[in-house]
Parts: structure tokens; C-alpha cells; sequence
């Protein structure tokens, strides 16, 4: 039987609704071998989900760094899934915690905006109920749907509501510091949906052929924000540069639609992420 490889997956440690161990037994059952945790900004899943390991599951400690390109104007949020790194390395550590910490400032405004508009949310019962997991939009988007004024996690992202009215940036790691501190952590960095347009403005090609130079090692082509052209666009960029591609399902829980291994990385990708890394190594059971 093939090799399944879902390298982008969310727990209650961030924006997702099953918990490290719950994801990892939702892994088996959708007939995984291997899975990556990748949280937003946040190792605090990485204990539980190693503890709860099932056997025959590998898994793939990472996590999804929220960062900015600087160099467009106005600039422009994108995500990096760092893989294997060293969470004790202290520089790393240390943005993600700022990072974190960010985001409590901007769900706390965007609240503020929210309730200065006579929509009742209330972020302590917000923050409650992320229960110290890393707070994101999802979070607000959840408030919205129990004040009864979307009915959906993607209604409430319509521009309308989180997608503009109601998005405000937060204070993201520089990308190129981002792959930086991937890389000297020991973990492999790779471009989470790069051409998702649907979500908001991506970055051009060019600057992903600079963090090729940087060290960048891979884009996901296989999601679910790209359309079949924007996938074939990715994989013609990462064969022009030499980086790997991967496919992954970003799972969510009941907080997006999409079910886990919905998408895949192929063994050979996943084989270089593993040889990519410094000393860290996917965990298995026993
Ligand atoms: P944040 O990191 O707090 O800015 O929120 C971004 C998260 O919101 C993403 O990781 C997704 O989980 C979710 N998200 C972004 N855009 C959408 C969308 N259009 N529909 C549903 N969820 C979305
Ligand atoms: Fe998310
Ligand atoms: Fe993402
Ligand atoms: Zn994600």
C-alpha cells in the first residue's frame, strides 16, 4: 500500500478543534503514516500528541510560523511550516512567544472594533475558550457564529466581517529572519500555500526565489486554497528553483472543511525533508 504523508495539521494548541491526541488517532483513522503537527506559532502540542502516539504513525514535530514580507508595500502576511527544528533553541523560542503575544493584541482590537460596532463578542470569553492555545481569527470567527451573525468559519472570513472589515495585521516575524531561525534551530522551512489569492495579496515569485537563496526548502502545491492552476504554478516554480513540494490537508478540526490526508506529500519530498533536517528526526511509537 502507498506511503500517506499529511505534513500541515492543527490542534487545540492553535486554531484546530481536536486535541494533540485526538489529531494523532484521527491520523490512523484516515489511514496516515505519517503526520506533521504544525501549529500556529506554537511546540505546545508537540508533548502530547509524542505521548499519544499510536503505533505504525510517524510523527513530523513542526509548527506554522506567521510571517510578513517587509519589501511590498503595504506589506504581506504568509505562513512557513518549519519542520524538525530544536524548540529550545532560545532565538526561535523567543519569536514565537512574541509572536504569540501579538496575536493576543490584535484579537484583543479586533474585539474592540467589533464591540465598538455594537457586535456583541467578548474576548475574555474568546480567550476562554482557546483554552492557552495560540488565538486566532478562527477564535473570533467562532464568537460571530454563537452571536448568531454568520452562520460559517467562511462566512465570517468574508471581507464583510474578519476577511477586511474586521482584519487587523499583526506584528509578524520578517520572513527572511523566519527562515533564518528555522534553519539555525536544525528544521527545514517550506511555503505554506503560497498562491492562496483567495485568502488575500500573496507575494511574487521573486521573492520566493529569494528565499530559495535563503534557505527555503519547499512549497506546498496540494492544498486547498490553490486552484489546479495555481498547484501547477507552484510545482513549476519549486522544479525552476530545486525545491521540494509537498501536499497536505492544513486539517482543522470542525474549524475548516476539509478532512485529514485530504491532501499528501509523496515519500521522496518527505524523504528530503528528513535528510534536510539537522539532528531531529520524526518520532514513532514504543
Ligand atoms: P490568523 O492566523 O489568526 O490570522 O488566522 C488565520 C487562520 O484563519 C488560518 O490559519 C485559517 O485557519 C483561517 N482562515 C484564513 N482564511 C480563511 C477562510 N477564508 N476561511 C476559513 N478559514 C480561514
Ligand atoms: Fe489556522
Ligand atoms: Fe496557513
Ligand atoms: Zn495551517
Amino acid at each position: 500500500m502507498a506511503t500517506r504523508i499529511d505534513l500541515h495539521a492543527h490542534t487545540t494548541a492553535s486554531d484546530g478543534t481536536c486535541t494533540p491526541p485526538e489529531l494523532v488517532r484521527a491520523a490512523v483513522e484516515a489511514k496516515l503514516d505519517v503526520l506533521a503537527i504544525t501549529d500556529h506559532d506554537t511546540t505546545a502540542g508537540w508533548a502530547a500528541a509524542t505521548a499519544a502516539l499510536p503505533a505504525g504513525l510517524t510523527l513530523v514535530r513542526g509548527a506554522e510560523l506567521s510571517c510578513r514580507w517587509y519589501g511590498g508595500q503595504p506589506s504581506i502576511p504568509l505562513h512557513l511550516l518549519g519542520y524538525l527544528f530544536d524548540p529550545d533553541e532560545p532565538e526561535l523560542a523567543a519569536e514565537l512567544a512574541r509572536v504569540r503575544q501579538a496575536r493576543t493584541v490584535r484579537g484583543e482590537r479586533t474585539v474592540a472594533l467589533l464591540r465598538a460596532d455594537g457586535i456583541d463578542v467578548s474576548w475574555p470569553d474568546i480567550q476562554a475558550r482557546a483554552a492557552g492555545g495560540t488565538v486566532g481569527r478562527p477564535h473570533i470567527a467562532q464568537a460571530l457564529i454563537r452571536a448568531g451573525l454568520v452562520r460559517t468559519t467562511t462566512e465570517a472570513f468574508a471581507p464583510r466581517w474578519l476577511g477586511e472589515r474586521y482584519r487587523l495585521p499583526k506584528d509578524d516575524i520578517d520572513v527572511f529572519h523566519a527562515v533564518r531561525l528555522i534553519r539555525a534551530a536544525g528544521g527545514v522551512a517550506v511555503f505554506a500555500h503560497p498562491r492562496a489569492s483567495r485568502r488575500g495579496r500573496i507575494v511574487p515569485d521573486s521573492l520566493i526565489a529569494e528565499l530559495a537563496v535563503a534557505g527555503l526548502a519547499g512549497l506546498e502545491a496540494d492544498h486547498q486554497d490553490h486552484s489546479p492552476a495555481e498547484r501547477v504554478h507552484v510545482r513549476a516554480l519549486a522544479a525552476e528553483l530545486g525545491l521540494l513540494v509537498t501536499g497536505s490537508s492544513d486539517f482543522h478540526g470542525t474549524h475548516k472543511t476539509v478532512a485529514l490526508g485530504a491532501h499528501t506529500t509523496a515519500p521522496e519530498a518527505y524523504q528530503r525533508i528528513v535528510a534536510a533536517a539537522g539532528a531531529a528526526t520524526p518520532v514513532v511509537s514504543g
